[in-house]
């Protein structure tokens, strides 16, 4: 039976982006919603809504119990999770499929494993990713962590196995710090995520982060779409994001995406995914995968014309990828700026009611939001409140038609980062495309 009902796990803009997709294809949608959202967009266009619990998250849409009853009740057959939230929960993935309710994700063993950071290092070491070098799992004892670091060489990284957010993650610069460095990422581990496993890198001096989208369809096929740059993050959060990387020619690209794909294919990975590496003097080393949609992900739709929910979709529904690698083709350049309602100063959360409102449009520009003048933004969730996307045909162009598109975006009544994006767009390594990872923070300081 084709899916005919698709429960969105989620709200805001990456539900209406699923919304789309799924209405484009035939399909109904219910969404799900807390109490504080229950004018909010999604739940609008939606077909139909259940309201999931209070305000707080963990009682609505992290609420396992809540989800699944909604979709038993709402007779839907498929699940999309979007991104966040319950999206890389590989046992809420499992309660899902136990419900016969077709599950829009990957198969709950690779979430599992790419959710666990050892272990996703030394699965992604034997589908042959170029890893960082390091230590080969877990790292027990401080002689094993010396004796690690001096054959990697310093400054190494202190990372937290079950890490999350850069928290357990300490820089040591030289042997003698090694121990009690060793030793706060261990309790600061053992705090945030009652883990104190710990393991070993080499401490990348000034990276980009480039990641591969890919697309497998779990039954050993699978495609990439080439990559992302998301170098540009603050706190490791990324704040604007572009495809092609400025840095990466076609031949590497398909070299780097071609290893990516086949990896995929050799896991039998299903659905999407992206393969995030750090990227230094031209050679990548994984960091991490994420077994879901990534927020941003329209810049690799625009530049491929590939419409990732619909393939997350189809692939669900037991079909294939609806192109094979070589009908995928990279033209032009695309940039997202994340608009978050905060002040574009202090980073201070600004939530409350949209006075005034209006998108910016025109030619190859595309605005994800479920924004509407008289909305109130609630304070309870993440302060990314719409997504400008832009196209064209070259890097420059793009960047032109985005300060115009930036220009144009009315959002009254809250404050927003938009300011802030306009700024980046008049820095000259941004328009150079030469930044690394260090790159926004760095010039924060500088910020008058
Ligand atoms: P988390 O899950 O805590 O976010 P990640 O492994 O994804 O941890 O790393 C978070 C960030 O830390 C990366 O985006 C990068 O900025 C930095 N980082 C991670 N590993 C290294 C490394 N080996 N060298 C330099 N920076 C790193």
């Amino acid at each position: 039976m084709p899916i005919t009902r698709i429960l969105i796990a989620n709200r805001g803009e990456i539900a209406l982006r699923i919304h789309r997709a799924a209405h484009e294809m035939g399909i109904e949608t219910v969404a799900v919603h807390s109490t504080a959202d229950a004018d909010a967009m999604h739940v609008r266009l939606a077909d139909h809504a259940v309201c999931i619990g209070p305000p707080a998250a963990g009682e609505s849409y992290l609420n396992i119990a809540n989800i699944i009853s909604a979709a038993e009740l709402s007779h839907a057959d498929a699940i999309h999770p979007g991104y966040g939230f319950l999206s890389e929960n590989a046992r809420f993935a499992e309660i899902v499929e136990a419900h016969e309710v077709i599950w829009i994700g990957p198969k709950p063993e690779h979430i599992r494993t790419m959710g666990d950071k050892v272990a996703a290092k030394k699965s992604a070491g034997e589908l042959g990713l170029p890893l960082v070098p390091g230590s080969d799992g877990a790292v027990e004892t401080i002689e094993e962590a010396k004796k690690v670091a001096a054959e990697i060489g310093y400054p190494v990284l202190v990372k937290a196995a079950s890490g999350g957010g850069g928290r357990g993650m300490k820089v040591v610069p030289e042997e003698g710090q090694l121990e009690s460095l060793m030793s706060q990422a261990k309790t600061e581990a053992k705090n945030a995520f009652g883990d104190d496993t710990v393991y070993i890198e080499k401490y990348l001096g000034n990276p980009r982060h480039i990641e591969f989208q890919i697309f497998g369809d779990g039954r050993g096929n699978a495609i990439h779409l080439g990559e992302r740059d998301c170098s540009l993050q603050r706190r490791h959060q990324k704040v604007l994001e572009e495809a092609p990387s400025p840095v990466l020619s076609q031949e590497e690209r398909m070299r780097m995406g071609g290893i990516c794909a086949d990896a995929m294919a050799k896991m039998g990975y299903r659905g999407a995914g992206t393969i995030e590496f750090l990227w230094e003097n031209g050679e990548f080393y994984f960091i991490e995968m994420n077994t879901r949609l990534q927020v941003e992900h329209p810049v690799t739709e625009a530049i491929t014309g590939v419409d990732l929910v619909r393939e997350q979709i189809r692939i669900a529904d037991g079909k294939d990828l609806s192109c094979s690698q070589d009908d995928i083709e990279f033209s032009g350049h695309a940039i997202e700026c994340r608009i978050n309602a905060e002040d574009p100063f202090t980073f201070a959360p600004s939530p409350g009611k949209i006075s005034h409102y209006h998108a910016a449009g025109g030619m190859h520009v595309r605005v994800d939001s479920g924004l509407y003048a008289g909305y109130s933004i609630p304070p309870y969730y993440d302060s990314m409140i719409a997504k400008l996307i832009v196209y064209g045909r070259t890097r420059e162009r793009c960047i032109m038609r985005l300060r115009r598109a930036l220009g144009e975006m009315v959002i009254e009544g809250v404050k927003t980062s938009i300011p802030l994006h306009q700024e980046l767009l008049e820095q000259d390594d941004v328009l150079s495309g030469d930044y690394s990872i260090k790159w926004l923070e760095d010039w924060l300081k500088t910020r008058g």
